[in-house]
């Protein structure tokens, strides 16, 4: 495999930022022809994204028998189920982050996937270091090249969904990527901090500090208890006079809440939620959204502060604009259908039939396993990560003990299925629902499961020790929110 360039680009390893045709390119920048090198005679596998999918995949694959290039327009994998904590300060931002370079033999472009070519095995990419959209994701910045691979991994997730409701884009808060956070733990404080002016209205009082979640799904449950937690433990102290204003209410279009739930464990949620006095609204169609409201057809404008939205997943345009057509969709094109090895499947002209593929494989919410509705989660993301790396890393043992020619396939190895571990959802104050299988539990035991959960999921010890001490100081001395 080779990297074809369309630019002219840096050579060399370097720590500083490097400049090439008047822009910064890539804080520590290698070569292209040095990483063609560097391959030696493995197989390159160029994984797009570096999430859950992503990431993972990376860290599993044999670095004697494998290349792992990611490409990614950021360059850290975010730890999606603590997104929410760091949103209202319980941890902080770099808790929920892990670089993708972590593992040394990884390597890493910073760049938006933008068009891949199956016969000539390439992948055009656009450069993703400089240019931020308004909270601070990064958007491409029009200088693309192509990379070569042997082997490719679709693992770029979803986008949030919006229904085409007016407004959502511009005026709501999306929480997918710690940029999202971070844009949400600001937005509160400048709320608080308008209601403390002491030309603030009682009207004005009121909107600002009024939070509307729409979706009541985990994500948008989880919010709304995280940021219960921070009204109740430390704004409340730190502004005592607007105690009386605060008010959260989650609004959802489906008659209930957590539906994935039993109606048990949703009913319990519910009673909890109406205890720390956070109203839920179901049955409830938001229909537009603006800068000072939320427009239902029930209620009509109710003022807001702040409205964070969660109403689930919507494709990565990365399918439609370059996938569709040369591979196999699911019937609504908003994933790609993979066989029991994870493999896409290429389409011929007229699209009718389609035959899997041994080099193109696709994991994650972006892919749809033969048809079948696997939830997209990153429970799904992880375990197809690591059947894939294995999967592939013993393909590559088989092929060498073989003395075969060719790449490795891995058709011969044993099928993927999905083990689901149970679901779990924090409700704030120290309570949290969990179900595996017909287990349930709720209350605090489920608390204390969903923390250690996730505390052992984590990546690196670094984060490992530090989660657990900012939890405790924390609850000590109270949220660190002055930092944003
Ligand atoms: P992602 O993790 O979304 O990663 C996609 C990657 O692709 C990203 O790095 C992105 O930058 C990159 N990318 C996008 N477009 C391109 C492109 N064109 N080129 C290159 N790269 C691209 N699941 C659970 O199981 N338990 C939980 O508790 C849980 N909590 C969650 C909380 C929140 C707030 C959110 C948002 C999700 C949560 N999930 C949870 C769901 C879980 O995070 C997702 O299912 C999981 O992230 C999917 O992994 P993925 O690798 O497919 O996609």
């Amino acid at each position: 495999a080779t990297i074809l360039r369309r630019e002219t680009c840096v050579r060399g390893v370097s720590r500083r930022a490097a400049v090439c045709g008047g822009s910064i390119i890539q804080r520590r920048t290698f070569s292209l022809q040095e990483l063609d090198e560097k391959r030696g005679t493995r197989e390159r596998v160029v994984i797009l994204g570096s999430g859950w999918g992503g990431f993972g995949l990376a860290r599993q694959l044999d670095l004697r028998h494998y290349q792992p290039l990611i490409i990614t327009p950021r360059t850290y994998f975010v730890f999606t189920p603590l997104l929410a904590s760091t949103a209202v300060g319980t941890l902080e931002f770099r808790q929920a982050m892990e670089h993708s370079r972590s593992r040394p033999g990884i390597e890493v472009i910073r760049a938006w996937a933008e068009q891949i070519d199956l016969s000539k095995k390439t992948v055009t990419v656009e450069g993703a270091v400089q240019s931020k959209d308004k909270v601070g994701s990064v958007i491409g910045d029009g200088k693309q090249f192509e990379v070569g691979w042997d082997k490719a991994v679709v693992a770029v997730g979803a986008f949030s969904q919006t229904f085409g409701v007016e407004g959502v884009k511009d005026h709501a808060f999306f929480l997918k990527d710690v940029a999202d956070a971070r844009a949400i733990r600001r937005r509160i404080l400048e709320c608080f901090e308008e209601a403390a002016l002491p030309t603030a209205s009682e009207a004005r009082k009121k909107q600002l500090l009024h939070f509307a979640v729409v979706g009541g799904g985990p994500t948008g449950i989880e919010f709304s208890a995280e940021l219960h937690d921070l009204l109740s433990d430390d704004l409340t102290k730190l502004y005592p006079s607007l105690a009386k204003y605060h008010r959260i209410t989650v609004y959802d279009v489906a008659p209930r809440i957590l539906s994935m739930f039993d109606t048990s464990l949703a009913k319990y949620a519910e009673k909890v939620f109406s205890r720390q006095k956070i109203s839920i609204k179901t049955s409830h169609h938001v229909h537009k959204v603006n800068s000072e409201a939320v427009h239902t057809r029930e209620d009509g404008e109710v003022l807001v502060g702040c409205v964070v939205w969660s109403t689930g997943l919507a494709p990565n345009p990365f399918l439609a604009k370059a996938l569709k057509g040369k591979l196999q969709m699911d019937e609504r094109g908003s994933k790609i259908v993979v066989d029991d090895h994870l493999r896409a499947s290429s389409m011929d002209e007229r699209g009718s039939t389609s035959w899997p593929l041994d080099d193109v494989f696709a994991i994650g919410d972006c892919a749809s396993l033969g048809g079948q509705e696997l939830p997209a989660t990153a429970q799904v993301a992880n375990q197809q990560a690591i059947w894939l790396g294995k999967t592939l890393n013993k393909a590559a043992v088989r092929k060498a003990a073989e003395g075969k020619p060719g790449p490795v396939k891995v058709q011969d190895e044993k099928k993927f299925r999905f083990r689901s571990l149970g679901i779990m959802a924090y409700l704030g104050g120290w309570r949290a629902i969990t179900q595996s299988g017909s287990a349930e539990l709720k209350g605090r035991m489920a608390w204390v499961l969903w923390r250690t959960a996730y505390l052992t999921k984590s990546v690196s010890w670094r984060n490992r020790i530090l989660i657990p001490t900012l939890w405790f100081t924390n609850w000590v001395m109270g949220r660190d929110i002055n930092r944003f």
